[in-house]
């Protein structure tokens, strides 16, 4: 059926649904209400007065009438019944509702009505038109209250229209089951067309309730496959080298690292070694909360890779983690002759000629480095394995081009933002995971307090005397990319004003406008404890390590989302001092606002912050749509649905695996609606 088929559709009709995004008799379909409203509770008009809940009230028109002015001017309809009268108002769209009344005629008004003088009136209620009073006792199901929108209002597309429309479809259409039977009767799930009768007109809540669940699971389980499509083909693809530890990874963890690994550190690079030896591309996450050692199982994961003769990559998200880690392999791995290079983006042309022809060539081991590392014109002798650090900053489609790089690199991901693991399994599902639970022993856990403005002097009479006995501390200020001049000026002044006071002391201010080199300095002259106060913006907000650094002041501390501030706090507590979290808010705090902070002093669970935080503000803020490489589901939602969406990832799974070209006589719909679905989202996916 197309669109032009149903009845009223015309072409300013048709533009205002495309418009809308609704560019099928499918589509249409797919357009839910987004309530339902309960019709059958009809009062008579003298009774009206204390009902605050919608109502319907049925009488005779007697009287229409178009009043005010400009922006009051408004539709008014008195109708009547054997009880007394009600004035219907209309202000929007009354050119259309002047249509929809006649003197003489019955109609069915559903709304909530209030008491003005010795009057009831109606604002904006639903409207039947009705032949007799009768008719309303029919209104025994559910009315589906259909989502508007300005496209709509322009031409006229109402309410009564949508429906009538949406059961013309019903009529006509064929609606081709594609979930395989047995998914259907596991969940007890209706076939498609009953759920679009049920979600359309359901005889109940709880009916509307279930159809929709089918409806969720559908955008699990196509999402599902598709992953489960895209590592299998990697699967396929990539008869991987087989990597064994050798003499560098033994010297490193025997001879070089200067502590015991955590059991955590130890299950991860056991996992590691595994994957690396089946023959088969690895695609492992690594999750581990901030500070949990997840740089150390990276290093020796290349080595393993150098003794097999191969180069390992480590990209990071900002340039000052890259040059991080590039500090830190520096450290451990230059007794052992190996060679290493930085690559970013903001290194001069012939330092990058350099560089490539390093990593072209051979002789370069490791490059550590930006995206950057990835992209095109990067050209690698032969990359044996790729690790992503901060994961959750990139999507499937970084992923990918990470893999297709070279000759099928093994990668490996590691992500601090600590989701709850049934989640992780399931949007991160194209990876195996490894977790690291604990910290390294000896850790102090961090002290949080919330500090008033009022009491900045005796935070910096402690700051004073902390510095004196040799520590370093942080001073953030938050960066929001809107004002990121004004928050500039923000870290600016605040960088003076401690000069001022701590005139003894060397700050340093460290913010995301400068060249890199410049940046490079500063972080260094801190490691290496030539400073003792670093003034930033967040950009040291992941990854950063100066295990010296134990304490940390961050200004305007509601402004920080959860999850950001306990990144943030991250970067202390790393050495074996007691470390202490400053949050200084501004003197406003509103609700959630104090919820956070709180929050914040309460505990330093990671997991447990990220679960707050998730309810806080969604999965889309949290995981950051675009970054987390998650679709925008329409109908489900990752975190409520996590169930739903464990049991898709299990079905979707299961049926690549036994059938993965759905060539059985029992995909042969769903191969029919998946081909097309993949094909769509390629780019997405990263596989086009
Ligand atoms: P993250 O997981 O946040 O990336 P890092 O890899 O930066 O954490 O490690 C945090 C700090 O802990 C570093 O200073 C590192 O040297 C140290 N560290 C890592 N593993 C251990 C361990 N097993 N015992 C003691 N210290 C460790
Ligand atoms: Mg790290």
């Amino acid at each position: 059926m197309k669109l032009l088929e149903l009845d009223k559709l015309s072409q300013k009709r048709l533009q205002a649904l495309q418009k809308s995004g609704i560019a099928s008799v499918k589509d249409l379909l797919m357009l839910f209400p987004r309530r339902y409203i309960d019709k059958s509770n009809i009062v008579p008009i003298a009774l009206l007065a204390n009902r605050t809940e919608s109502v319907t009230v049925v009488g005779k028109v007697v009287n229409k009438n178009v009043t005010g002015f400009k922006q009051k001017k408004r539709l008014e309809v008195v109708i009547q019944d054997n009880t007394g009268s009600l004035k219907a108002v209309f202000f929007k769209g009354w050119k259309y509702f002047i249509t929809q009344f006649s003197e003489g005629e019955w109609v069915a008004l559903y709304g909530t009505a209030k008491r003005y003088g010795n009057y009831f009136s109606m604002a904006h209620p639903e409207v039947d038109k009705i032949k007799e009073p009768g008719e309303v006792q029919k209104y025994d199901t559910l009315i589906p209250i259909y989502p508007s929108n300005k496209h709509f209002s322009k031409a006229f597309i109402s309410n009564p229209i949508i429906k009538d429309w949406i059961s013309q479809i019903l009529k006509n259409e064929p609606i081709p089951e594609f979930l395989p039977d047995k998914i259907l009767s596991r969940h007890n799930f209706q076939n498609r067309a009953d759920a679009f009768q049920s979600i359309h007109y359901p005889n109940s809540n709880e009916e509307a309730k279930n159809a929709l669940e089918r409806f969720k699971y559908e955008e699990f389980f196509l999402f599902e496959l598709s992953m489960a499509k895209i590592k299998r083909t990697r699967i396929d693809r990539a008869a991987g080298k087989i990597l064994v530890p050798g003499k560098l990874t033994s010297a490193f963890f025997n001879k070089i690292l200067p502590f015991k690994l955590t059991e955590g550190q130890k299950h991860t690079l056991s996992d590691i070694k595994n994957d690396l030896q089946t023959g088969h591309q690895m695609n492992r996450l690594l999750q581990g909360d901030v500070g949990a050692g997840k740089t150390v199982v990276a290093i020796g994961a290349m080595l393993m890779a150098i003794d097999n003769g191969m180069q390992a990559a480590l990209m990071a998200p900002t340039e000052i983690l890259a040059e991080q880690h590039y500090q830190t392999i520096k450290t451990y791995t230059e007794q052992l002759g190996i060679n290493f290079r930085l690559l970013t983006g903001g290194q001069s042309t012939s330092l990058r000629r350099d560089v490539l022809t390093d990593i072209e060539g051979g002789s370069c081991n490791i490059v550590v480095g930006t995206h950057a590392i990835f992209q095109e014109h990067v050209k690698f002798h032969n990359l044996g394995l790729a690790v992503i650090d901060e994961q959750h900053r990139f999507g499937v489609k970084q992923r990918n081009d990470v893999l297709m790089k070279g000759d099928n690199p093994h990668l490996l991901v590691m992500s601090a933002t600590p989701i709850p693991r049934s989640l992780a399994m399931t949007i991160y599902s194209d990876l195996d995971i490894s977790i690291i639970k604990e910290l390294p022993a000896g850790r102090k856990p961090i002290k949080t307090a919330v500090r008033t403005d009022k009491e900045r002097e005796k935070v910096y009479g402690f700051v004073e005397k902390s510095v004196r006995d040799g520590d370093q501390v942080y001073v953030v200020f938050p960066l929001i990319e809107e004002s990121e001049v004004m928050d500039l000026k923000d870290a600016t002044v605040g960088f003076d004003k401690l000069k001022r006071r701590f005139p003894e002391f060397t700050i340093s201010l460290l913010h995301g406008r400068m060249k890199s080199e410049e940046k490079d300095k500063i972080m260094k002259r801190f490691s290496d404890g030539d400073t003792q106060i670093l003034v930033s913006t967040t950009v040291i907000e992941v990854g950063v390590d100066v295990p010296n650094a134990s304490i940390m002041i961050i200004e305007h501390a509601e402004r920080f989302g959860l999850s950001q501030l306990h990144q943030l706090r991250g970067r202390i507590g790393r050495g074996s001092k007691q470390s202490y979290c400053i949050l200084m808010p501004d003197v406003k705090l509103s609700k959630p606002g104090r919820f956070r902070l709180k929050k914040m002093v309460d505990t330093n669970d990671g997991f447990e912050i990220a679960e707050a935080d998730l309810k806080l503000r969604g999965p889309g803020d949290f995981l950051g749509t675009k970054q987390s490489g998650l679709p925008d589901f329409r109908f489900a939602d990752i975190v409520e649905d996590r169930f739903l969406l464990e049991q898709s990832k299990n079905e979707a799974w299961n049926i690549m695996e036994t059938d993965p070209d759905l060539s059985y006589s029992e995909h042969k719909e769903l191969k029919r609606v998946f081909e097309p679905y993949f094909l769509e989202r390629s780019e997405f996916f990263g596989v086009g």
